[in-house]
């Protein structure tokens, strides 16, 4: 078992960081438009602007979390949060497709630099309608 002062450092340089604001706060404050396809309380879902697929769209979650790596807390009760936060993306993310890609979807989330992620704001991308689906990053 690590040292309570590894956990410490850990939860300091781990927990869900909140850096600079992304394109993706715009969408979510409604200062810039988004073809926007749900919302509820924990997160929204819209269409991408740069479709890879004849069905292509996002859901994030309204809580800053830059990457999926970013999504670790030590805090048991944070824990909870997000794991049920992460659950509930994908869920509306399967709900959403259903009707969309009767035939298929893939699910995709790209993480950090060498994982082609671009916009710094968590998302799931949802990628249906087609062959293949595209590819994102
Ligand atoms: P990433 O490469 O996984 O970070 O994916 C970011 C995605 O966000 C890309 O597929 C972009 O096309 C998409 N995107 C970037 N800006 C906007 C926007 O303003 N509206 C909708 N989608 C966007």
């Amino acid at each position: 078992r690590r040292p309570y002062s590894d956990e410490v450092k850990r939860a300091q340089t781990q927990s869900v960081a909140t850096p600079g604001p992304t394109i993706f706060d715009k969408i979510l404050s409604r200062e810039i438009p988004a073809d926007i396809i749900y919302e509820d309380d924990l997160c929204l879902a819209f269409n991408d602007v740069a479709p890879q697929a004849p069905v292509h769209f996002l859901v994030i979650p309204k809580r800053r979390i830059p990457r999926l790596q970013d999504a670790e807390e030590s805090d048991k009760e944070v824990i909870v949060y997000l794991l049920e936060l992460l659950g509930h993306l994908m869920s509306v993310a399967r709900a959403l497709a259903a009707p969309r890609a009767p035939l298929g979807w893939r699910l995709v989330v790209n993480n950090g630099r060498a994982g082609a992620q671009s916009v710094y704001h968590l998302h799931l991308h949802v990628l249906g309608g087609g062959r293949w689906a595209g590819r994102p990053g």
